[in-house]
């Protein structure tokens, strides 16, 4: 199965994609998460996207399709995938069309902003393994250290409040859209968060027999 988790930064696609990638087994792909290991191997790639990260925009439609491509061309998307936080423009969208790639379904996961804020601002994120933790709602066991690998827990760049509220205003303004894009080929499903997080997988779970 093919598949699209769209929702604003914070919404939980990153979790979501997990759960699906385990009761699927097909890969969870993150252009996000693509990009921050470029950033952090310094190659070409994350040079250039990183000022527009760090500010809170979107990196350039032509380097997150070819960041795609390539990575939709490996084996192991050949029994299907889960893109996380991709398309995240209609350009985006079409340019996935333009591939001849099938979509079966497209899962958006909607979550209010004041919500988003207090998740994000509140979020720290293993800078070794990326292993993810919340200060109020899922703390490492010992404050500033991950529980899976014993790295340092940070806080992302682009997690602040202020680039919170930039990435929303991109997200509303730029990805929201892809809400009617998809709504027009019938295949969009909406799953509202819920506070546990074994609740939004249970409804996420539900809209892929939908
Ligand atoms: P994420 O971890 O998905 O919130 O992505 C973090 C940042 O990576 C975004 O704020 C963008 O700067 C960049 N990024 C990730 N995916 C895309 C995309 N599909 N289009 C443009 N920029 C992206």
């Amino acid at each position: 199965m093919n598949l699209i988790l769209l929702g604003a930064p914070g919404a939980g696609k990153g979790t979501q994609a997990e759960v699906i990638c385990e009761h699927l087994n097909i890969p969870a792909i993150s252009t996000g998460n693509i990009i921050r290991e470029a950033l952090k191997n310094g190659t070409e790639l994350g040079l250039k996207a990183k000022s527009f990260m760090d500010s809170g925009a979107l990196v350039p439609d032509e380097v997150v399709i070819d960041i795609i491509k390539e990575r939709l061309a490996k084996d192991d998307c050949k029994n299907g995938f889960i893109l996380d936080g991709f398309p995240r423009t209609v350009p985006q969208a079409e340019a996935l069309d333009a591939m001849g790639i099938q979509i079966d379904k497209v899962i958006d996961i909607e979550v209010a902003d004041e919500k988003i804020m207090q998740r994000l601002s509140g979020r720290r994120v293993c800078q070794d393994c990326g292993a993810s933790y919340h200060v109020d709602y899922k703390p490492s066991k010992a404050e500033g250290t991950c529980d899976k690998c014993g790295g340092k827990t940070v806080q992302r760049k682009d997690d602040h409040p202020d680039t919170i509220k930039d990435r929303l205003h991109v997200y509303h303004e730029q990805t929201e859209p892809l809400k009617d894009y998809y709504e027009k080929t019938g295949k969009l499903t909406i799953v509202e968060g819920q506070e546990e997080v074994a609740d939004t997988s249970a409804l996420t779970l539900k809209a892929l027999e939908a």
